[in-house]
């Protein structure tokens, strides 16, 4: 199927249309048909010791070994090595030629947010020769069934020009990007967090008081009381490590080093993507007009997020 042109998830459907089991006897998975599409098993050689499982940084990592320790056993073959070869040189174009392969293509991929749910926004290919930005909450009504957001897809040259277009304008005025800066803070930065722990650490401390208070009252005895409040110092010296870190995080990057980074980050012309990852956090959009139409030129409302 491989060599036909056939895309890994077709095969997919094909197999599990047609009930052939998996190698574990179960459904077919992308995965799966991939991992033996690229084993060299199957045209008569096992690779041993292809891989290494090494701690790196207290963790364990699997790494491939270089090819000279390998160490290849003949074994009998299902398909010759020039029918893997072709499957290879088919899935690679297949790949490169999928609509779906949009990895760094867009200016503002994986920094796009929907300005109504607030969840990521994709691209994806609209049969009709563009690509859209769309909330993701859309590809999970697809999957799931569950409610999708109302705000509509854009034309990703559009949101892109438009995009490119303000950061270009807000480079030029630091003090609208103090001013973004802020209004970040306010709404997701560490500021939120803060308030968080702080609110978190109110609480323990009105619970230690209400206990002393039932142990001056009678109701709970000595031993009662020592291990509550055990219990709640030790949150609240986690808490109150997490509030320093916080606070200190905030500190540390100032207002005026943002702005600097901003500026700095936008002055690359020539590479617009990287400019994008550098400047901004996020990037909110909304859709606000109705117009239908592949010619439709879209209203949108745009919220800039700086790093
Ligand atoms: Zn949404």
């Amino acid at each position: 199927m491989a060599i036909e042109g056939i895309s890994i998830s077709k095969m997919v459907k094909r197999l599990n249309g047609e009930g052939i089991p998996s190698p574990k006897g179960s459904v077919w998975q992308p995965a799966t048909i991939s991992r033996i599409l690229k084993n060299p098993l199957y045209y008569g050689e096992a690779v041993h010791f292809r891989q290494i499982r090494q701690k790196e940084n207290g963790k364990y990592v699997t790494r491939i070994r270089p090819e000279e320790d390998w160490l290849v056993v003949q074994c009998p073959a299902i398909i010759s090595r020039e029918e893997f070869q072709e499957a290879q040189m088919k899935i690679a174009q297949n790949k490169r030629f999928s609509p779906r392969n949009t990895k760094g293509t867009y200016l503002l991929q994986n920094i796009v947010k929907c300005g109504i749910c607030g969840k990521p926004m994709y691209v994806t290919f609209h049969g009709t020769s563009k690509y859209y930005y769309v909330c993701s909450s859309q590809r999970r009504r697809a999957q799931t069934g569950e409610e999708a957001c109302s705000n509509r897809g854009v034309q990703v040259s559009v949101l892109d020009g438009e995009v490119w277009k303000l950061l270009k304008e807000l480079a030029l005025k630091p003090a609208r990007i103090r001013k973004l800066l802020a209004e970040k803070k306010l709404r997701t930065g560490s500021a939120a967090i803060l308030t968080r722990l702080q609110k978190q650490e109110d609480e323990l401390n009105e619970r230690k008081k209400k206990l002393v208070m039932q142990f001056t009252l009678g109701r709970i005895d000595d031993k009662e009381l020592d291990g509550a409040l055990q219990q709640i110092q030790t949150l609240l010296t986690e808490i109150k490590q997490q509030i320093q870190e916080h606070g200190n995080i905030a500190n540390i990057h100032s207002t005026e080093a943002r702005v600097a980074n901003f500026v700095a980050a936008m002055q690359q012309e020539h590479n617009r993507r990287d400019a994008c990852i550098q400047a901004l956090s996020a990037v909110y959009v909304s859709r606000t007009d109705q117009n239908r139409g592949r010619y439709a030129k879209p209203e949108i409302d745009v919220t800039i997020v700086p790093r």
